[in-house]
């Protein structure tokens, strides 16, 4: 029995707050804060009652580590679960340090001014939190989160190397508009229209944005083009895997979406360079964000179905082998039991799951770690257990 503060009242944070509630045994307080306490007071709303778990909201600015370090001791957590955005890892995790309470998150740090993201500035607290006797648990959503959790388990029970790691995330929902971002827009399209990058015999190579196009048949969703990305698991992976020889990222994207990208990135609508328009500074990017579709707002459009999951090759017992390890997450059952869509939900349960290990003591060391790191085994039988089943492919088809 604990108490969790959520920072952040948004999509993700809206399925971890249900799970969380849900799981009442483990969170028997939880404590929601954001920039605006109304969505924090509308959480609470919709999830008070249906369980034991006692809910409280507040109000934060997650770049103020003075007003963060004093939420922290007036709410006293076991664990600070951030589900703020990206640029707020840093002002967090120091404020976890300066009251010595654990941390997880679910998305690496990102300085808002570059659109740049990698494990760097969060990798050095590591003496710091060690010192503290604290631990930081770093992206503990989908992916990064369960891909680094079904690598460690494909590690542990399947196999003696593996030497090739394919992760594949396609999302099949159609939610009926044009053009919308399933997640915060601004971090999904600084996310791809970057260049694309993949690791391959301690080397990382660049590619142009959406250069590399395969097709891939996906259990339960079908034929879908997907795209080489970098994305931030394969920089940890790589470290964390021994005897890794390539590790790459593929997304799914559909041609409407990627039509109106291009358009949207030739008439300079998702730059983060800043313009002066009618006498203010604004970043179009952010603009256009506001005009968007809100990402909580596909939830009850959406239908069909997301398959994430990682293909691994390599060695057992001498032979070679390969592996597939997905889940399949239906958008509409998403929606009838939290009131989100499957791309909110899969980041939201991981990261309840993250949270109650560390609560729990079963992923608990002082430092600052990547999922892979623990044991997977308890991440992976939870999966099962609240909402994310896997399944597991000996024969998968490869991808060239
Ligand atoms: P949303 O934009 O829906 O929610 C972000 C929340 O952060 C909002 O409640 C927002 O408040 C709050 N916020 C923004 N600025 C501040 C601030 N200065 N102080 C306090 N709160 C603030 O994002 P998502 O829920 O879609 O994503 C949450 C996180 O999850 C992101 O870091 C994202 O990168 C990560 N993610 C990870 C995935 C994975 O698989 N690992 C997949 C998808 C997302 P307000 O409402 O006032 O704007």
């Amino acid at each position: 029995m604990g108490k969790v503060l959520i920072i952040g009242a948004g999509g993700v944070a809206g399925v971890a707050v249900h799970k969380c509630a849900q799981n009442s045994d483990v969170f028997s307080e939880i404590c929601i804060a954001s920039r605006n306490r109304d969505k924090c007071d509308a959480l609470k709303a919709q999830v008070e009652g249906k369980t034991s778990a006692k809910i409280t909201t507040a109000q934060v600015d997650a770049t103020d580590v003075p007003a963060l370090i004093a939420l922290i001791e007036q709410e006293r957590p076991d664990v600070v679960l951030n589900l703020a955005l990206p640029y707020h890892d840093l002002p967090i995790m120091d404020a976890c340090l300066a009251t010595k309470v654990h941390y997880v998150d679910t998305a690496n740090y990102e300085p808002e001014d570059t659109a740049k993201f990698e494990y760097s500035w969060q990798w050095a607290y590591r003496d710091r939190y060690e010192q503290a006797g604290i631990t930081a648990l770093l992206g503990s959503g989908f992916d990064p989160g369960v891909t680094g959790v079904f690598s460690a388990y494909a590690l542990k029970h399947y196999f003696d190397e593996i030497h090739y790691i394919d992760i594949l995330d396609c999302n099949g929902g159609d939610h009926g508009y044009p053009f919308a971002t399933n997640f915060n827009p601004e971090i999904n399209i600084r996310e791809v229209s970057a260049r694309g990058r993949y690791w391959e015999n301690g080397q990382w190579i660049e590619t142009e944005p959406m250069e590399i196009k395969r097709v891939y048949n996906f259990d339960q969703v079908g034929e879908k083009d997907m795209y080489l990305l970098y994305h931030e698991e394969l920089e940890s992976l790589a470290q964390n895997i021994p005897g890794l020889k390539r590790i790459r990222f593929f997304m799914t994207f559909g041609e409407s979406y990627l039509r109106h990208l291009q358009c949207l990135e030739n008439v300079g609508m998702t730059s983060i360079e800043p313009i002066q328009f009618e006498g203010k500074e604004i970043i179009p990017l952010q603009f256009l964000k506001a005009v968007l579709p809100d990402p909580a707002s596909l939830g009850p459009r959406t239908k069909g179905k997301t398959n994430i999951g990682c293909i691994f090759q390599g060695i057992k017992d001498g032979e070679a082998k390969s592996l597939y390890i997905y889940n399949v997450c239906d958008h509409e059952e998403c929606y009838r039991e939290v009131g989100s869509q499957a791309v909110s939900y899969t980041t939201g349960v991981p990261a309840m799951i993250g949270t109650m290990l560390v609560m729990q003591g079963l992923w608990r060391r002082p430092g600052v770690f990547n999922v892979e790191e623990f044991d997977p085994d308890p991440f992976m039988d939870a999966l099962n257990k609240w909402g994310l089943p896997w399944q597991i492919d000996e024969n998968p088809k490869l991808v060239d």
